[in-house]
């Protein structure tokens, strides 16, 4: 299955042997007990984004992670579940840690107290879990000060304790060691009743040994990732390793009996033979220690790793494996045999499986098995978050970038970027200002003095958040004039007129401006081809910020033989209302619907002498949509 794979070496994750495990370990659970899955440093290596989504359909209840940094990993990948940082935070977490809904373990007070005030400030209760030394002198509460930490953390009205639990320090291997800290949580345990929702102290060689009743929940580690910490837990669980480390043989070459190999000459052959170079060295995490001791599997035969590992580089002896070639696939941890354990690999330099796994998981490419297909990779270099320190410009491109491959294509991806994401990115203070409820009303009548014009009225009221007490209302003959309003923050709103028509403050007569129910005052200046109209009043300063109704209403001229008259939606907008009234004297209007956004097709109502165009109230137009009304 891994035929199409061609790294110089990666790891294939398998998934069903990891559900497998869980559903060995399962089988040992108390009745009422659950299970948190452990997913510390990436899942030992071997993602934590697909092992915690597997363990919670698997039934997991909670997740267990080593720092802020990796909850918030987990957060920005869509992992809902709750998720408890196993060690000490430190205050500097503590933004990470709410922000990202995290539950933090208490081991000190001073920091419960931090994290309750700033808890309290932003208006959240911060779950948290106390954590208990019954023995292993690492991290929690002395015992001795455990019961009045609790009373206290208990107190702080921004905390909610909702776990309590200890660590053991050799639940594989020493029983006695084991049940004496079993014995000590059990008596903290019966000073605190009532008992807080989760109690928990097994780690996953603990749930083969000690079966405490009150701890309702266990901390899965190691043993789901299929590495036997002890040989008496062969005969408990039957276990399948998750991991599997492969690489390709890049060489192979002949050797002469006397012949030495690697560095420093610690190896001889003691016999004409044949060896293999395969591209991983102590840098893709084959530790060094298994220089001259660790072995792997080319074409099912076992080949002894000789000489010195290299930062890059091990050779393996393929003297007694007739037929290796040149690009066959070697199997360096992991697979189906028990030979090639992580645990049974560490067993030959006394090393930790946990830290195997994890230091061959930091590097390697990783690919995902579930039900023997290949469901998903994991690059080589793992960003799998979004900085919120980019600057405006970088997060843009990334932005344009990942529409552009979502998409399939530059051109559309451009437009969509520029005409409709742009103009809400645009805004640098980061809230994306919009208009919602707008209605305009645009109403002709014959009674204008003017020969060859309709009497135009037009009234606009919308609602949006005002920025400053004063704005510009712009209005223009041409788009070329018009345009360089849309680039200042400060132009409210712009009109473009009909070509043939005179921009003075007679003929464009902006006849009230307001807000909520404060009449602005204007003043009109005719600049650079275009007329502006300066709005402001000092009451405004009291509302800004909040969200207020705008009214505008215009009396204008429109020459009759233009025959269009257009409105455009240059802001995000929700909900649209546009009414164009007429005289008798039109006999039929057009309504030329132009709309992006969630409905392309706005209802469009026509009476006697009225076409609307409507959106239901709470959906979203974006910019660049518009009407042209033809008559
Ligand atoms: C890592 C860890 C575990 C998991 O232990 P395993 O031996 O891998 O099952 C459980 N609890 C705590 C507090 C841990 O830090």
């Amino acid at each position: 299955m891994s035929d199409m794979i061609r790294d110089r070496s990666w790891v294939e994750i398998n998934l069903d042997n990891f559900s497998h495990n869980i559903a060995e370990l399962k089988r040992l659970l108390l009745p009422g007990q659950e299970f948190m899955q452990i997913v510390k440093a990436d899942a030992y290596g071997h993602g934590g984004f697909e092992i915690a989504k597997t363990a919670l359909a698997e039934g997991a209840v909670y997740l267990g992670v080593a720092n802020s940094e990796e909850g918030r990993t987990l957060r920005l990948q869509g992992i809902k579940a709750p998720i408890l940082i196993l060690s000490p935070s430190l205050k500097d977490e503590i933004p990470s840690i709410l922000d990202n809904g995290l539950t933090a373990t208490l081991s000190e007070l001073s920091f419960a107290q931090a994290l309750s005030e700033e808890a309290g400030k932003r208006k959240l209760t911060a779950k948290v879990h106390l954590k208990v030394d019954t023995g292993m002198h690492r991290s929690g509460f002395l015992l001795e000060n455990a019961v009045s930490a609790y009373q206290t953390i208990k107190g702080l009205s921004s905390l909610n304790l909702e776990g309590v639990f200890s660590h053991f320090a050799a639940s594989e291997n020493d029983a006695e060691f084991s049940e004496e800290q079993t014995r000590l949580f059990e008596a903290f345990l019966n000073e605190i009743k009532p008992l807080p929702p989760y109690v928990h102290l097994a780690n996953s060689s603990a749930l083969l040994r000690h079966n405490l009743w009150q701890a309702n929940l266990v901390r899965l580690g190691i043993l789901s990732y299929g590495a036997y910490l002890d040989s008496s837990q062969y005969e408990k669980l039957n276990l399948k390793s998750v991991m599997t480390f492969k690489s390709t043989v890049v060489q192979t070459k002949t050797l002469k009996k006397g012949d030495f190999v690697g560095y420093n000459n610690t190896w001889q052959a003691d016999r004409d033979g044949r060896y293999g170079i395969v591209p991983v060295g102590y840098a893709d995490g084959y530790d060094f220690l298994l220089s001259n001791c660790g072995s792997a599997i080319v074409r099912g035969q076992v080949c002894p790793v000789i000489g010195k590992v290299s930062m890059d580089m091990i050779t393996l002896d393929l003297t007694a494996t007739g037929e290796v070639m040149e690009g066959d696939e070697v199997i360096l941890m992991g697979g189906n045999s028990n030979l090639l354990r992580v645990n049974q690999l560490t067993s030959k330099y006394n090393g930790s499986p946990y830290e195997l796994l994890c230091q061959v998981g930091r590097r390697a490419k990783r690919y995902y098995f579930l039900a023997g297909r290949m469901i998903s990779s994991a690059p080589l270099s793992r960003r799998e978050f979004v900085s919120t320190d980019y600057s405006d410009s970088k997060l843009n491109r990334i932005i344009s970038a990942a529409i552009s491959q979502r998409l399939q294509n530059q051109e559309i991806s451009q437009l969509v970027y520029h005409e409709v994401l742009k103009g809400i990115f645009y805004q640098k203070d980061h809230n994306i200002h919009y208009r919602s409820g707008f209605c305009h009303e645009i109403t002709f009548t014959e009674e204008s003095v003017e020969q060859g014009f309709y009497l135009t009225e037009t009234k606009l009221t919308y609602y949006k958040n005002l920025q400053s007490d004063y704005f510009l209302v712009a209005c223009a003959n041409s788009e070329d004039v018009l345009k360089k309003y849309f680039l200042r923050r400060d132009v409210e709103y712009r009109w473009l007129m009909d070509s043939n028509f005179a921009l003075t403050p007679e003929q464009f007569c902006i006849t009230c401006v307001k807000i909520n129910d404060i009449v602005l005052h204007t003043k009109s200046q005719r600049k650079d081809g275009c007329l502006e109209i300066f709005c402001t009043n000092p009451d405004l300063a009291g509302l800004i910020g909040t969200k207020v109704k705008f009214t505008i209403e215009t009396v204008t001229f429109y020459p009759k033989s233009s025959h269009q008259l257009s409105v455009f939606i240059s802001e995000l907008t929700q909900g649209i209302d546009i009414r164009f009234n007429f005289p008798q004297s039109i006999k039929d209007v057009e309504a030329i619907t132009v709309f992006s956004g969630q409905n392309r097709y706005p209802q469009v109502k026509k009476g006697q002498n009225y076409v609307a165009v409507q959106t239901n109230p709470e959906e979203w137009v974006f910019p660049n949509s518009g009407v042209v009304f033809a008559y």
